[in-house]
């Protein structure tokens, strides 16, 4: 969904060509998780395909959204990882960080997920559900999503609160998950920085000597004449 304050269409075309190369170095850290994911779960004995852990995600949260409670349909549901997979949260697709959530909650939670430092909490999802109104200086989208969705602060205070520990209490259920996961927090944001700066090199470099050669070899676009 395109932010319609924040569109700004000269800022837009400006950063087209750097925003491509971005796109491509986050996708090869997507596969990096997904790949390592799929090695993990070798031994583990749930895996996400498994009919049983649909189960228990629905179990636990009802089929609501785990941070707004919004009851999920077929139109507003997503697959959501808690910890994201990006490079800087290095969230994985293995059973314990993969949900269900609605799509408003997955594209707000972006914001946090996208932050190189998080303040408010430990982790992105935590962070997200920290946005109670009171702990951000600055006028926040997020504080606002939460004001909007409970307007009274005590309440909104409560159903954040819940939401975070219904959350770390299916976590804990992973136990393969849970004991790993101190590990690839410490260790996996050094290799998916160095993945995505290779990525970035790699395409400059290769972008450059391709297009030299192609330039070279091109008698049509005739440079001077
Ligand atoms: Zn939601
Ligand atoms: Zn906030």
């Amino acid at each position: 969904m395109i932010d319609v304050e924040e569109f700004d269409p000269g800022w837009q075309l400006r950063t087209a060509t750097r925003r491509a190369k971005s796109d491509v170095a986050n996708k090869l850290v997507s596969m990096f998780l997904h790949s390592l994911s799929r090695k993990l779960c070798e031994s583990w004995k749930l895996k996400i395909e498994d009919e049983a852990y649909l189960a228990e995600v629905k179990e636990v949260f009802s089929a609501r959204c785990p941070y707004c409670r919004t009851v999920l349909t077929k139109a507003n549901v997503i697959v959501e990882h808690p910890d994201g997979m990006n490079r800087l949260r290095a969230g994985l697709h293995v059973p314990g960080n993969v949900l269900l959530a609605c799509k408003p909650c997955n594209s707000e939670k972006r914001r946090d997920d996208s932050l190189r430092v998080l303040s408010l909490a430990e982790t992105g999802w935590e962070s997200f559900l920290s946005h109670d109104g009171t702990r951000c200086d600055q006028p926040c989208k997020t504080c606002a999503y939460w004001k909007r969705m409970w307007p009274e602060p005590d309440h909104r205070k409560v159903e954040l609160r819940q939401n975070a520990q219904r959350i770390t209490r299916f976590r804990a259920m992973y136990l393969d998950f849970e004991r790993v996961l101190p590990y690839l927090k410490e260790h996996l944001p050094y290799y998916l920085a160095v993945l995505y700066k290779d990525c970035q090199t790699f395409a400059d470099s290769r972008i450059e000597s391709l297009m030299r050669d192609f330039l070279d070899k091109a008698p049509i676009i005739n440079r001077n004449g």
